[in-house]
């Protein structure tokens, strides 16, 4: 539909598509609403719906993924986080704690995000650790505190949800909703948070191909939400000198294939603090519209991933990186002020 579209134009074209034995699934982002057709679509040609009134244009999709994918949409999306946007033209910064563990520490890695040049803070308050015995986060109360830090310091939270039954309390808190890597395939949590009213960051599966990660990324748009931006955080393979491999190339090919953000987390992918400045150039080098990276006052004690948590000593290179790289890809690096 045409940015001037009225709910009656779009109604229309639901109720024609569906009078047509159709289904239409409605999605709207900030600037535009699509609303994708599945059906037989040869009657859906017949239908002329290119003709009516408040449509832009008809168009014809081929790959399996529809609402996410650059056919359907060649511009590239900028999706905001509470007015922060990540999109093709800034650069944003995404940095904070892996877990949240106490006022203190989520206080003071929230400045150290913010002193590098980040618009977002990022920590999780529910842990899908691997073992049921490890920290598995504060819950409600990890989101009391990162709420709390949020007022203090000025930047809008993403966090994660790893259950579909906790997604009304995480979006009731948070800026934007994580779904981490354990949980790319849950399409029950991928309908939930769809229909959650929040913009989804869908971190890739580590074992899943792009087209199974476009497809999860369908299952979030296809609940009415085109607000996700996708996050590259390593992959399995052969090797074990890194925690993960970064598929760097994911980002470019990614860009050719949807309209959606990419943003790469250097610490997952990883997995070791000297890997992150310079996995971090490497991902703004090659087109990447934001970086996560985690930080810790004190990794030595941190109760999750400490080994790839940046320190303070580390802060002004990462500075550096994204106040001179982005410029020199085009991109201006986004600032908050508080
Ligand atoms: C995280 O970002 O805290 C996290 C658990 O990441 P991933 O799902 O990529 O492992
Ligand atoms: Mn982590």
């Amino acid at each position: 539909m045409g940015p001037g579209a009225t709910a009656e134009e779009l109604d229309a074209v639901v109720q024609t598509v569906q009078a047509a034995g159709g289904s239409a699934f409605v999605s709207r982002g900030v600037h535009r609403t699509i609303v994708g057709l599945v059906g037989d679509v040869e009657q859906f040609e017949s239908l002329n719906l290119k003709a009516y009134p408040g449509v832009a244009d008809v168009v014809r999709i081929s790959a399996p993924y529809k609402l996410v994918s650059r056919e359907n949409h060649p511009a590239m999306s900028t999706v905001y986080v509470s007015g922060v946007p990540i999109g093709p033209d800034t650069f944003t910064l995404i940095a904070g704690p892996c877990a949240v563990e106490s006022p203190e520490q989520t206080l003071a890695a929230a400045q150290m995000a913010k002193s590098a040049g980040a618009a977002l803070l990022r920590g999780g308050a529910y842990k899908p650790r691997t073992s049921p015995y490890a920290f598995q986060g504060l819950g409600e109360k990890g989101l009391q505190i990162l709420a709390e830090v949020r007022t203090e310091v000025g930047l809008p939270i993403v966090t994660e949800v790893v259950d579909a039954h906790d997604v009304d309390i995480v979006a009731s808190y948070a800026d934007m909703l994580q779904i981490g890597t354990r949980n790319m395939q849950n399409f029950g949590l991928l309908q939930a948070v769809g229909s959650a009213g929040k913009p989804v960051m869908l971190k890739r599966g580590m074992n899943a191909t792009i087209e199974e990660w476009l497809m999860a990324a369908e299952y979030v748009a296809q609940r009415g939400n085109l607000d996700i931006v996708l996050c590259e955080r390593g992959i399995r393979t052969f090797e074990t000198a890194t925690r993960n491999t970064l598929d760097i190339s994911a980002v470019p090919v990614m860009h050719s294939l949807s309209h959606l953000p990419v943003v790469v987390d250097p610490s997952h992918s990883g997995g070791r603090r000297d890997l992150v400045v310079p996995l971090s150039r490497a991902a703004i080098a090659v087109g990447a519209d934001a970086i996560i990276v985690d930080v810790h006052p004190d990794p030595g004690a941190a109760l999750c991933d400490g080994p790839q948590a940046l320190v303070d000593t580390d802060l002004d290179e990462l500075a550096h990186v994204v106040r001179t790289l982005p410029q020199a890809v085009g991109r201006s690096l986004v600032l908050v002020d508080s």
